[in-house]
C-alpha cells in the first residue's frame, strides 16, 4: 500500500476520498467523528502545498436526492478545519463541477456533492472513473469506512491517477493488522450483536488465532440452542445451529458463552426483567442482555489479556435496562493495563463513547463493515488499488 510520503503533492490538485457518511438528525450532524478523523490528512496535504478536492458518499440515494446532499457536512467541515471550503453542489462528474473547480488554488479546499448521486459510482463504471480522475492530478484514499467497496470513488479512480493511502487509512490498516498477524497472547475477542450470520466469517477467521472468544448479544442464543439449551423467545437463527455446533466441537475450549441472561417479558424499554440461566429461559421470556455472573466471567477473562478486539453489543443496549452487560465490557476493557485494545463496528463504538471510556482504548475503528471484512481475512478493494 503506497503511503502519502511517496506522493508528490506540491502545487497539485489532490482528489481525496473521505468518509463523511455521518449521522445527521434534523439536518444537523450529530456525530462529527468521521469529519475530524479526516483532518490530519487534509492538513498535511495543505502544508505540503496541495489544492484539495474532497469526495464522499452519504447514505444510499438512488440518483440525485436533496435528502442526501452533503450540505450538513459543509459547515462542520469549515468549523473543524478553521477554513473556508468551496462546496460544489452540482453532480461530481458534471461539466459544472469541473468549471467550479477550475480556479481552485494551492492551499484551498473543495467539497464535492455526494458521489452516489452518480449512477456509475457503485458499479465502478469506467466512464465515471475517467471523469472523476480528470478533476485531480493524484488520488488519496482516506475513507477506511468505504475501503471494502469496489466503487468508482474508492478503487476506480485509483487505477487512473498516481495514488496513496491517507493517514487515517494507513493508521487503521497498521492497527487492525496487528489483530491478524502475531497478536500478543493472551488474545481475547469479544463478539456480540444480533446475529451469528453477520459475523460468522470473522468468528471463523479469528477462532484459530485467539485464546478466548467471548460471545454475547443475540448471537449467543443460537450457540446455547445448538447445545440443547432452552432459550425462550430469544433471538436466534435455526439455519446456523449446525454451524454453531461445529464451532463448539472444534473450538469449545476457546468459546465462552454467557451462563446467565437478563431477560425481558417483551422487546421493549419498559419490559419486566428477570435473570435466568441462559440455557433455561422460560418460553415467554426473551434474553436481552448478559447477566451479572457472565459480566464477571467476561471481565475476569479480559483482566489478563494482552490483545483484545471487541465488536458488537452484549445486549439490546439501546434500552437502558439492557445496557449493563455492554457497559460492563466497556469498563473491563478500559481497565486492562499493558494490553493492545481495539474496538470496531458502529454499535460497540457508540457504546464505548457513551460510557466515556473511549480515551482508554488504543484504537477505535472508523469503519464497521471494513474492519470486519479485514478481520475476515479479505483484501479490501480500496487497499488493493493502492498497491
Ligand atoms: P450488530 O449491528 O450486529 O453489532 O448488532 C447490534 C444490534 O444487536 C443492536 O441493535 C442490539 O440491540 C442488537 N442485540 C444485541 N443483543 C440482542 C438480543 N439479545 N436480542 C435482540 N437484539 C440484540
Amino acid at each position: 500500500m503506497k503511503t502519502l510520503n511517496s506522493l508528490d503533492v506540491a502545487g497539485k490538485r489532490i482528489l481525496v476520498r473521505v468518509d463523511y457518511n455521518v449521522p445527521v438528525e434534523n439536518g444537523v450532524v450529530s456525530d462529527d467523528t468521521r469529519i475530524t478523523a479526516s483532518l490530519e490528512t487534509i492538513n498535511l496535504l495543505l502544508e505540503r502545498g496541495a489544492a484539495i478536492i474532497l469526495m464522499s458518499h452519504f447514505g444510499r440515494p438512488k440518483g440525485v436526492d436533496d435528502k442526501y446532499r452533503l450540505a450538513p457536512v459543509h459547515p462542520v467541515l469549515e468549523k473543524v478545519l478553521g477554513k473556508k471550503v468551496l462546496y460544489v453542489t452540482s453532480t461530481p462528474a458534471s461539466a459544472e463541477t469541473a468549471t467550479a473547480l477550475s480556479s481552485l488554488k494551492a492551499g484551498e479546499v473543495a467539497l464535492l456533492e455526494n458521489v452516489r448521486f452518480e449512477a456509475g459510482e457503485e458499479k465502478n463504471d469506467a466512464t465515471l472513473n475517467a471523469a472523476l480522475a480528470k478533476l485531480g492530478d493524484a488520488f488519496v484514499l482516506d475513507a477506511f469506512g468505504s475501503a471494502h467497496r469496489a466503487h468508482s470513488s474508492v478503487s476506480g479512480v485509483a487505477g487512473l491517477l498516481p495514488h496513496a493511502a491517507g493517514l487515517l487509512l494507513e493508521k487503521e490498516m497498521v492497527q487492525l493488522t496487528k489483530l491478524l498477524e502475531h497478536p500478543v497472547a493472551p488474545y481475547v475477542v469479544i463478539i456480540g450483536g444480533a446475529k451469528v450470520s453477520d459475523k460468522l466469517k470473522v468468528i471463523e477467521n479469528l477462532l484459530p488465532k485467539v485464546d478466548k472468544m467471548l460471545i454475547g448479544g443475540g448471537m449467543a442464543y443460537t450457540f446455547v440452542k445448538a447445545m440443547g439449551g432452552k432459550i425462550g423467545k430469544s433471538i436466534h437463527e435455526d439455519d446456523f445451529l449446525e454451524t454453531a455446533k461445529r464451532l463448539l466441537e472444534q473450538f469449545g475450549s476457546k468459546i465462552v458463552l454467557p451462563t446467565d441472561t437478563l431477560a425481558g417479558d417483551k422487546f421493549a424499554a419498559d419490559a419486566k426483567t428477570q435473570i435466568f440461566a441462559t440455557n433455561a429461559i422460560p418460553d415467554d421470556w426473551e434474553g436481552m442482555d448478559i447477566g451479572p455472573e457472565s459480566q464477571k466471567v467476561f471481565a475476569a477473562t479480559l483482566e489478563n489479556a494482552k490483545t483484545v478486539f471487541w465488536n458488537g453489543p452484549m445486549g439490546v443496549f439501546e434500552f437502558p435496562a439492557f445496557a449493563s452487560g455492554t457497559n460492563a465490557v466497556a469498563a473491563a476493557l478500559a481497565k486492562i493495563q499493558n494490553a493492545f485494545t481495539v474496538v470496531g463496528g458502529g454499535d460497540s463504538v457508540s457504546a464505548i463513547n457513551e460510557t466515556g471510556y473511549a480515551d482508554k482504548i488504543d484504537h477505535i475503528s472508523t469503519g464497521g463493515g471494513a474492519s470486519l471484512e479485514l478481520l475476515e481475512g479479505k483484501t479490501l478493494p480500496g487497499v488493493a488499488a493502492l498497491d
